[in-house]
C-alpha cells in the first residue's frame, strides 16, 4: 500500500495545536474492521484516537475523557447515534461528525437538528474522513461556545454554571440529580426508561440497576416539586419510567 507512510505531520494545520498537543478523536463504530481502518488513518494524520463500539460506552468515555471531535456512527446497537449525540450535546458542544449508511438518512438528520457538524455517508474513503475531520476541527476553533441553558415549565437548568432554578428559586442538586433533571428537561414530554435515565445520569447503565433511578427521582422531586406527593414536573409513566411535563 502506498499509503503506509504519509507525511503525517505535514498534513496538519499547526495552528490547531495547543503547545504541540494533538487533537483527540473519539470513534463510535460497531463495525470493528471499519473502526480499525479509521483509527489507522486518523492516527497516521497525527490525531490521538480512542474507539468504542456502542453508544453507552461512547457517552461514558466522553464524560471521563472529553475528545476534541466525535466520529459517530448513526446505526449502533442499543443506544443509537442520535441518542448519543443528544447526550453529548447536553454538556458539550464538541464537534460531531455523523456517519450514516444511507444517503436518504442525511435529510432526516438535518431535519432533526441534532447538532451534528457534518455528515459522512458510507461507503467513504478514509482519506475523505481525515479531510472532513480536519475541516470541522478548523471550523470549530473559531466558534464561540453558545450559552447552554435548558428551560421547561418553570424549571431552568443552567449547564454552564451547573445551577437549577425553579420559578427563580434555586434548587441544590447532587451531580447525579443534576444530570437526570437536565436529561428530562431537555426533552419535555419524552418518556424515558429507567435504563436511559441511568445512562444519562451516570454515563453508564447496567441492566438490573434500573431501580436506583427511583431513589434519585424521589430525592429530585423532594427538591423541586411544590408537592412531591403529587408531582407536577417529573411525572411517572407507568410501565416505562418517567417524563418531564410538556405543559407550561
Ligand atoms: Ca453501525
Amino acid at each position: 500500500m502506498s499509503e503506509t507512510k504519509p507525511p503525517a505531520k505535514m498534513l496538519l494545520n499547526p495552528s490547531r495545536y495547543n503547545e504541540g498537543v494533538s487533537s483527540s478523536i473519539l470513534i463510535v463504530e460497531d463495525e470493528a474492521e471499519l473502526a480499525q481502518v479509521l483509527r489507522d488513518y486518523l492516527e497516521r494524520a497525527g490525531y490521538v484516537v480512542h474507539s468504542v463500539h456502542d453508544g453507552v460506552s461512547a457517552v461514558s468515555h466522553f464524560q471521563h475523557k472529553p475528545s476534541d471531535l466525535v466520529l459517530l456512527d448513526l446505526n449502533l446497537p442499543g443506544m443509537d447515534g442520535l441518542d448519543v449525540s443528544r447526550q453529548l450535546r447536553r454538556h458539550s458542544d464538541v464537534p460531531i461528525i455523523m456517519v450514516t449508511a444511507r444517503v436518504e438518512e442525511t435529510d432526516r438528520l438535518v431535519g432533526l437538528e441534532i447538532g451534528a457538524d457534518d455528515y459522512i455517508v458510507k461507503p467513504f474513503s478514509p482519506r475523505e474522513v481525515v479531510a472532513r475531520v480536519r475541516a470541522v476541527l478548523r471550523r470549530a476553533q473559531g466558534k464561540p461556545s453558545a450559552p447552554r441553558v435548558l428551560r421547561a415549565a418553570d424549571v431552568e437548568v443552567d449547564l454552564e454554571r451547573h445551577r437549577v432554578f425553579i420559578r427563580d428559586r434555586e434548587a441544590h442538586l447532587t451531580p447525579t440529580e443534576f444530570s437526570l433533571l437536565a436529561a428530562l428537561v431537555e426533552q419535555p414530554g419524552r418518556a424515558f426508561t429507567r435504563l436511559q435515565l441511568l445512562a444519562a445520569a451516570q454515563g453508564e447503565a447496567y441492566e438490573g440497576y434500573e431501580r436506583t433511578i427511583d431513589a434519585h427521582i424521589k430525592n429530585l422531586r423532594a427538591k423541586i416539586e411544590p408537592d412531591p406527593k403529587d408531582p407536577s414536573y417529573i411525572l411517572t409513566v407507568f410501565g416505562v419510567g418517567y417524563r418531564f411535563t410538556d405543559e407550561n
